[in-house]
């Protein structure tokens, strides 16, 4: 067993990095500023933080708390190396795949390296080298690593840099059945982290992206300043992000099909506003037609789309048809190259591929664009008009529409992505050519799960979370420190200095880890300072409290202070951090 003695003290005055009063002006949100300003981290370049040793305590216990967790789940550590040889990227796919955010180099000989943004290559190539049998698997190896992203717009610190620390998971298994069981065992330890590190969080459905695969959740702390947009239902436990959430089919077709189709002027009338304004017919009544360029060789394709609806990139992205990622409007020449008209594009007669979504294909007698300056049709129907369309369900869904569960109508709440885990299938097994041989004798191709989780964004998400005017508010278990023993106006006083000290020693040997603070700093910033480090407990020692045999305690959460006799203070602030 572990004799390690755990607890310490610290002394400020040893500690020689300086909270900052001013809100620094490049920090946009709370957390951001909150790290600079606790001393937590330092910015080198942009996307890019040296940790401090404030910040490396905290992230010391997040980590220690994801190791043990996956432990207890089965996973075994791993460290890979950061440089990953450009060879197994072309293997997969994703030297071209990945696009910029991969950071790419070149070593003596020329030979091509990329800086591992996450390592389902190297670990499928190690793992084909280690695994020959069925009775190998199942099997999950996981490190905690530093990851680099040459990410478009890195922002908010290390809430989205371009070098962070990830834990990143990956599990291998002969069947589905078995794959399922490890992903619940990855879901699981998921949430015995997320419970264990204090933190507010929900598991959503989720799109597993250009990594391919199939089943795939998101772990979401709800924060304001969050930048994924999740659907809940405001009854039961549906929880989704808006990129995978279901669109329901319309119950009622709108309109009857007894229009007719006419053309009707609509002079300088471009957007849905002006067309709806124009014709006094509500957006939900009219179709737009986006035109979106091909990736490379592949033409463009034009989604329909009703006027008050909005595009969801990924359910089109689902669909293969060659669409160019992130989605790019056609416009100007390569708009009139096709012979469509921006702003009235018609969806009959089209030189591309339509798409229809589900709740503009329910509509009859709608309105659209005539395929001609400052024209729309109104009247229009799909089968009449337009003749067979394809259907899918291509648009985000918009709040207090019915739950895809059946329960409840859908709110929108923000959230910051902490975990994301995956079921892989065979994609990376393929194509590195890992394959063990069955029960039967026969060769099979492992499936794979992934399971990533962002250390350095925890710690970013929690202080959004846990935050008030004067600072920081740690949950207990990833508080820098326990507690902080604030020695006041020391200068001069032995006997009250000894008292801090010695009840900093007592609180230590009983296993807390300690700040004294014990600077030369006037009171108010001493207070001031703590606060904004957010301890969880406060214990203060001053000459007036000493001398009537007293301590001052105060929780970081709690807007009162309370008095304790000196003689039994240790003994209560032990029984507090056991609670
Ligand atoms: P995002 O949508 O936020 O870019 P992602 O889908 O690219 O995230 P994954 O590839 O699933 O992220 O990575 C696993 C985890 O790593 C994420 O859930 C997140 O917590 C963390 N992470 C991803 N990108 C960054 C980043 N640039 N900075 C800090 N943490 C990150
Ligand atoms: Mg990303």
């Amino acid at each position: 067993m572990d004799s390690t003695p755990r607890g310490s003290l610290t002394r400020a005055s040893r500690f020689p990095i300086a909270v900052l009063k001013e809100t620094p002006s490049d920090a946009e949100i709370v957390s951001h500023q909150l790290m600079l300003r606790a001393g937590l981290i330092r910015r080198a370049a942009s996307g890019v933080y040296t940790w401090l040793p404030m910040g490396m305590r905290v992230l010391n216990k997040v980590q220690e708390i994801v190791r043990s967790s996956m432990n207890r789940h089965g996973a075994m550590e791993v460290l890979m190396p950061v440089l990953n040889p450009g060879e197994l990227w072309r293997h997969s796919g994703r030297w071209d795949d990945y696009g910029p955010d991969l950071m790419r180099l070149t070593d003596r000989h020329g030979r091509e390296f990329c800086l591992g943004p996450t390592h389902e290559e190297i670990i499928t190539d190690t793992l084909r080298q280690e695994l020959h049998s069925h009775a190998q698997l199942p099997c999950n190896f996981y490190q905690i690593q530093t990851k680099f992203r040459d990410e478009v717009r890195p922002r908010f610190g290390v809430m989205r840099g371009r070098e962070f620390i990830m834990k990143d998971a990956y599990s291998f298994h002969t069947s589905q059945e078995c794959m399922d069981e490890g992903y619940q065992a990855m879901h699981d330890a998921y949430c015995e982290i997320f419970d264990r590190l204090g933190i507010d969080y929900i598991a959503v459905r989720a799109d597993s992206g250009n990594i391919g695969g199939s089943l795939s959740h998101e772990f979401q702390m709800l924060a304001e300043s969050g930048e994924d947009v999740i659907v809940c239902s405001d009854t039961s436990d549906y929880a989704a992000n808006l990129e995978f959430a279901e669109a329901l089919p319309p119950e009622l077709p709108a309109g009857d099909g007894s229009e007719s189709l006419e053309r009707v002027a609509t002079p300088g009338c471009t957007t849905i506003d002006d067309v709806c304004t124009h014709l006094n017919v509500p957006p939900e009544r009219t179709i737009k037609i986006l035109a979106l360029a091909g990736s490379d060789d592949a033409p463009a394709v034009a989604v329909a789309l009703r006027g008050d609806h909005s595009l969801a990139e990924l359910k089109l992205a689902r669909l293969n048809l060659g669409v160019a990622q992130p989605v790019q409007l056609l416009e100007g020449e390569a708009l009139a190259g096709l012979g469509l008209v921006p702003g009235s594009i018609a969806p009959f007669d089209l030189p591309i591929p339509l798409v229809v979504d589900r709740d503009a294909a329910a509509l009859s007698d709608f309105v659209c664009g005539a395929g001609a300056p400052d024209m729309h049709c109104t009247g229009v129907n799909w089968a009449r008009d337009v003749g067979e369309i394809q259907v899918h369900d291509l648009r985000n869904v918009c709040e207090g529409e019915p739950s895809p569960d059946g329960s409840g109508k859908l709110v929108f709440r923000r959230g910051i992505e902490v975990g994301h885990i995956f079921q892989l299938g065979t994609k990376y097994s393929d194509a590195l050519g890992l394959r063990v041989l069955g029960a039967d004798g026969k060769p099979i191709t492992p499936l794979m799960g992934c399971y990533g989780l962002g250390v350095t964004r925890v710690v970013a998400a929690a202080i959004e979370q846990n935050h008030d005017e004067q600072g920081i508010v740690w949950p207990q278990p990833m508080a820098p420190f326990h507690v902080v023993v604030v020695l006041l106006n020391p200068a001069g006083r032995r006997a009250l200095t000894e008292c801090a000290e010695a009840l900093g020693q007592s609180l230590a040997e009983a296993g807390c880890e300690v700040l004294l603070e014990d600077t030369e700093e006037r009171a108010g910033a001493k207070f001031a300072s703590t606060e904004l480090l957010g301890i969880p407990h406060r214990l203060v020692v001053s000459e007036r409290n000493v001398e009537a045999g007293e301590i001052e305690y105060r929780s970081r959460s709690a807007e009162q202070s309370e008095q304790w006799p000196i003689q039994e203070a240790a003994q209560r602030l032990l029984r507090r951090l056991r609670t």
